[in-house]
C-alpha cells in the first residue's frame, strides 16, 4: 500500500491533493479511501520533530490503545517528547498492556505540540477531549484503516484493506526502520489480534499471520496475552450478557438479531462501557443472522448503535452513515438521538430495507 504519494507534505493551510487509490474496496455510502503520502514522508515528519501527541478514538478498543502505545514507545525510543492521550484513559481491561501507564486522559489545559497523530480514528471529532487538548500542531498525521475516513490532516495514510491500524503501524515501523522491541511488539500484537477477532475476520490475510509470527519472534507471549484479553473478564460482564439475551429479538425471518441495554439495567449491574466489547458477537454467531445490532442507551439522550454484518451485501457502514455514524463494511456504529424504542424502530427498519428480510 505504499508509493501512492504524488506530492510533498504540506502545512495545514496548503491545498491538498487527494489521491483516490485504484480499486477502492466497496463500502456502499462510504467514500473511497484516501491516502496522500508515503511511509517515507511520515517517517521524515516523525524524525524531524520533537514534541508529539499520539491520539486514538473515544470508547477505545484494543486496536486504538495498542496502536497508540506502540507508536508512542517507538517515538520515545527515538528520544522524542511524547504524550499519549485518550479521552477515556487506559481501560481496566487493557491495563496489562506493556507500558500502559504512559496512556492518560488528556489535560484540561491545552498544550502545544509539533505533531499530532490520530490513530484508528475515522473522523476527527471521535478524538473527543484529546482533540481539545492540542492548542497547536504544525502537522496532523492521520493513520487509519476505516473506509469512511474522509482523509483529514496533513499526512494521511488510510488503508482499509488492513484489518487493524496496528498492522499499518507494523509496516511503517519495519519499512522505515523505526524502533521495535518486545513492549512495542506486544502492543501491536494486541491491536491486530483484537481487531481481527482473534485472526478470524475475512480481512485477515497471509500478511497478517506473517506479521503476527514476526511479533511473536520479537517476544510476544501468545498464551499470556490471550489469557489477559479473553479469559480475564469481570463477572459483571457475563451478568450483563444474561440481561442482554433477555432482550434479544429477531427481525426479517431471523436475518437481523438485536439486543439492547437501558441506562437502568446498566446502573443495576454496575457495568462500565468497556464491558460491552465483543458481546455483539453472540448475536452474529447465530446461524441465519446476517446483521447483528446492539443498542445502548446513553446518558446524553442518544443511543449508541453497534452493528455487525456477515455479508458484504449488507454494508453496515453505509447503514450507519445514514444516521451520522461510520466504520467498516462488516462492523460499524453510530450515536443517534432518541429514546431506545424510537432508535430501535428506525434502525431496524433501515436494516430491513437493505437486508433481504423476505427470503
Ligand atoms: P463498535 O461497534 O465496536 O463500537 O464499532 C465498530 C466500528 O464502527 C469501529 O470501527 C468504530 O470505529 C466504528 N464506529 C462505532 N461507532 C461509531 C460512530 O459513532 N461514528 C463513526 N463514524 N464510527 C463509529
Ligand atoms: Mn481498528
Amino acid at each position: 500500500m505504499q508509493g501512492f504519494c504524488n506530492h510533498r507534505p504540506m502545512g495545514r493551510q496548503e491545498k491538498r491533493t487527494i489521491v483516490d487509490i485504484a480499486n477502492p474496496p466497496l463500502c456502499g455510502g462510504c467514500k473511497p479511501f484516501m491516502t496522500n503520502c508515503t511511509f517515507v514522508e511520515i517517517n521524515s515528519a516523525l524524525r524531524e520533530h520533537e514534541r508529539f501527541a499520539v491520539l486514538g478514538h473515544v470508547r477505545p478498543d484494543g486496536d486504538a490503545l495498542g496502536s497508540q502505545l506502540a507508536l508512542a514507545l517507538s517515538l520515545k525510543q527515538l528520544g522524542k517528547d511524547v504524550r499519549v492521550w485518550n479521552e477515556d484513559g487506559m481501560l481496566e481491561k487493557y491495563s496489562f498492556l506493556s507500558r500502559a501507564e504512559l496512556l492518560t486522559k488528556p489535560p484540561s489545559v491545552p498544550e502545544d505540540v509539533d505533531v499530532a497523530i490520530a490513530l484508528d480514528t475515522a473522523i476527527q471529532n471521535r478524538l473527543g477531549t484529546a482533540l481539545e487538548a492540542i492548542r497547536s500542531a504544525k502537522i496532523w498525521i492521520n493513520i487509519d484503516h476505516h473506509p469512511s475516513n474522509p482523509g483529514y490532516g496533513d499526512l494521511v495514510y488510510v488503508d482499509p484493506t488492513a484489518p487493524a491500524t496496528g498492522q499499518i503501524l507494523f509496516e511503517l515501523i519495519k519499512n522505515q526502520k523505526l524502533p521495535l522491541d518486545g513492549d512495542i511488539a506486544e502492543n501491536l500484537y494486541v491491536a491486530i489480534c483484537t481487531d481481527t477477532g482473534s485472526f478470524q475476520y475475512r480481512n485477515t490475510t497471509a500478511r497478517t499471520f506473517e506479521i503476527a509470527a514476526e511479533l511473536v519472534r520479537v517476544g510476544v507471549d501468545v498464551g499470556s496475552v490471550s489469557q489477559q484479553v479473553y479469559e480475564n473478564f469481570p463477572r459483571r460482564r457475563v451478568e450483563l450478557l444474561r440481561e442482554l439475551l433477555r432482550t434479544m429479538r429477531f427481525e426479517g425471518k431471523g436475518h437481523v438479531a438485536s439486543f439492547s441495554l437501558s441506562l437502568k439495567t446498566a446502573a443495576q449491574l454496575g457495568v462500565i462501557p468497556e464491558d460491552n466489547e465483543g458481546l455483539i458477537d453472540h448475536l452474529r454467531a447465530i446461524r441465519g443472522v446476517i446483521v447483528a445490532v446492539f443498542f445502548e442507551e446513553l446518558a446524553d439522550g442518544k443511543v449508541r448503535v453497534s452493528m455487525r454484518s456477515k455479508s458484504e451485501k449488507a454494508d453496515v457502514c453505509a447503514i450507519c452513515q445514514k444516521f451520522g455514524g461510520g466504520g467498516h463494511t462488516l462492523a460499524a456504529g453510530a450515536r443517534i438521538r432518541g429514546t431506545l424504542a424510537e432508535v430501535e424502530e428506525r434502525v431496524l427498519k433501515a436494516i430491513c430495507d437493505v437486508v433481504d428480510c423476505n427470503s
